[in-house]
């Protein structure tokens, strides 16, 4: 059986996982599940990278040990995946022994054989952040964060001869056009190393850092970023002894973000090659989200939680949305408004109706039977060639991870089926005995582009993809070279109509109101058209819109305590289903130990405040009665960030 690897980078644990780090993730996810159904012996590796100064730093902010810090983030990547529907073989953290380990072989290693040696290592060092700082960190010459210049020092460390290694990545790239992959990003790996390539420094002392792994050959150093993480991509295979390491690596390719482009194309295989290991395969390299024009990232306020969208619109809505909106290599756009579109666009009206008018026309005029065909017209034909054409241009484009137009070629079958249901009429034919075979075969056409539309989504969207197997009775029948031929359906085998694919969602923004939807007898019959003005609203009332903007949701509070010098005030860590931070008014009226494990209703858009010295995240409901105050809650369990409306 033929092998496939293919890792995601596994995500500094300085930061909550947000939109960027779900788009590798369901990228490589997505990517994995198709080359299951080329039939390969699949293993697919993600992780958390653990070391370094800033996790000592985001610990010291948190006020929590560094192992505490840690195994608390990486906890919550390892829980953010499944609700995307993202099933990962294997999960790597830094701070495992068995990773460890690997990186003290390997660093002993290239050690003996003379490519790590002792020299001195000048760099821009801010005494605030203790850490050396790039000049591309630097904001007018200055530590971003302490807005101090940061001063030239000079220290004692290891290096890593990457210099030795240029010529022959050089030569590895221009040999293997597809080693970096989309292009432009090739080409910008070839023009950085037509400049000299300086030597890699692979340690800090650890009189200035001790979170790190101890490096083998001087303890008085621990291994710095990269020789720690990168090895990841093979301690996760159990490097060097394992079967799995001699099965996967031959084929492993890697899947990461433009910004960490360097390390991956230019010190990571030298790596690899100082240590007589043959470079991964293929590099695939995607560009960022952007909201409002800037990356999205911790430090700027415009998270978006991959959690949260998932409450909103399901798992394979948000799936679907990261890999057709974005085109792979370049920057997108992320907005609510533009996932809401392609949901009600593309998924409810394209798919979700050609799906319920298809098995609805299928159980009314053939009893829910897959009918027998005969002898197919001009445009049945025309049809089912269309869809097996889908499937070529479908493979060719996943494998070379171009989301987008695989996903652009099952949608235009998606568009012509549609069409040949109007332009046949099944419902006219129905009501003509003579028009029986011709009836048959209409259906039978119908399905079976429904079969291999099917097949095509599993990797997108997997549960859709199986509630649609299972409605047409194929439910496992997943292999693309045995099932992607036309004409399997064996008719008189049962279908089951009735599943809804997709629940139409309203749309929350300003410009386009909504009616509201419950009508008294009195209001006129007629629409509001989104032309009219809105009548001018009573006083005290607020428009259905104003309502909209208020984002409620459902929140479970995991954690409650005092907060020192306040006898008012509470510290809430809730999941909505992200963690978040609210202070909340409640002390006189809660105890802490009996809040955790309740569910409540929080205001979760309300701008961030600070209370007592305590960020607070947004609001939670409660009822006022005199003096006495009870906690908003549901009345029965729903899960953690369902919105309230
Ligand atoms: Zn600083």
């Amino acid at each position: 059986m033929t092998a496939y690897y293919l890792t995601t980078p596994i995500f500094y644990v300085n930061a909550q996982p947000h939109m960027g780090h779900a788009y590798s993730t369901v990228v490589a996810d997505a990517v994995c599940r198709y080359q299951r159904l080329l039939g390969k012996d699949v293993g697919f590796q993600t992780g958390t990278d653990e070391h370094g100064d800033k996790i000592v730093h985001a610990a010291a902010d948190a006020e929590v040990s560094v192992k505490e810090y840690v195994d608390k983030i990486s906890a919550m990547f390892k829980a953010a995946w499944p609700p995307l529907a993202i099933v990962p073989d294997t999960f790597v953290r830094t701070t495992d022994p068995a990773h460890m380990g690997v990186v003290q072989g390997v660093l002993q290693q290239v050690y003996d054989q003379g490519d790590i040696y002792f020299s001195e290592y000048t760099g821009l060092y801010c005494k605030g952040c203790e850490q050396f700082l790039t000049e591309k960190e630097l904001v007018d010459g200055k530590c971003p964060d302490h807005l101090t210049e940061p001063a030239k020092i000079s220290e004692q460390n290891y290096f890593f001869r990457m210099s030795k290694y240029q010529e022959w990545l050089i030569d590895h790239i221009t040999k293997h056009p597809e080693f970096i992959t989309p292009e432009r990003y090739r080409n910008e790996v070839l023009s950085f190393l037509k400049e000299p390539l300086e030597d890699l420094c692979i340690s800090r002392p650890t009189t200035r850092l001790t979170w790190g792994i101890p490096l083998p050959f001087d303890n008085r150093f621990v291994t710095y970023v990269w020789f720690d993480a990168l090895i990841n991509y093979l301690s996760g295979l159990d490097y060097p002894a394992s079967p799995d390491f001699a099965r996967y690596w031959p084929v492993a390719e890697h899947v990461i973000a433009k910004d960490i482009l360097k390390p991956h194309a230019i010190y990571w295989p030298t790596m690899l090659k100082a240590m007589g290991i043959e470079p991964y395969q293929r590099l695939h390299v995607h560009g960022y989200w952007n909201m409002n024009e800037t990356k999205m990232s911790k430090s700027l306020g415009n998270v978006v939680r991959p959690g949260e969208l998932v409450a909103e619109f399901g798992a394979d809505s948000v799936r679907y949305f990261l890999l057709r909106e974005m085109s792979f290599g370049l920057d997108a756009g992320f907005s609510k408004e533009a996932l809401m579109a392609r949901h009600n666009s593309d998924l409810t009206n394209d798919l979700g109706n050609l799906f319920s008018r298809s098995l609805t026309m299928v159980k009314n005029f053939a009893a829910s039977v897959v009918p027998q065909p005969c002898t197919p017209s001009a445009q049945d034909q025309e049809l089912a060639e269309a869809a097996l054409a889908m499937l070529g241009h479908y493979r060719e484009h996943l494998d070379h991870f171009a989301f987008h137009r695989a996903l652009s070629a099952v949608w235009e079958v998606i568009s012509r089926a549609n069409k040949y249901i109007v332009s046949t009429q099944p419902w006219e034919l129905a009501k003509d005995p003579q028009q029986a075979a011709q009836l048959g075969t209409v259906l039978y056409t119908l399905l079976e582009t429904l079969r291999l539309i099917t097949l095509t989504l599993h990797p997108i969207m997997p549960e859709t993809a199986a509630k649609m197997a299972e409605a047409l009775g194929v439910a496992g029948e997943t292999s693309l070279n045995d099932c992607g031929v036309w004409g399997r359906l064996m008719p008189g085998r049962a279908i089951t109509p009735g599943a809804q694919l997709f629940p139409r969602l309203q749309q929350e923004t300003k410009d386009k109101p909504q009616p509201p939807k419950n009508k008294t007898m009195n209001e006129p019959a007629t629409e509001k058209t989104p032309s009219q003005k809105p009548a001018p609203e009573a006083e005290g009332l607020i428009s259905f819109d104003a309502f909209q903007n208020l984002e409620l949701r459902v929140a479970e509070i995991v954690a409650a305590e005092k907060i020192a010098k306040s006898d008012r005030l509470l510290k809430l860590t809730v999941k909505a289903p992200e963690e978040r931070t609210i202070v909340a008014g409640i002390a006189q009226h809660y105890q802490p130990e009996e809040l955790v494990g309740r569910q409540v209703i929080i205001v979760a858009n309300l701008k961030p405040a600070k209370l007592m010295g305590v960020a607070s995240h947004g609001m939670v409901l409660a009822a006022k009665e005199g003096d006495r105050l009870v906690l908003s809650a549901v009345s029965g369990p729903v899960a953690n960030g369902s919105r309230v409306a």
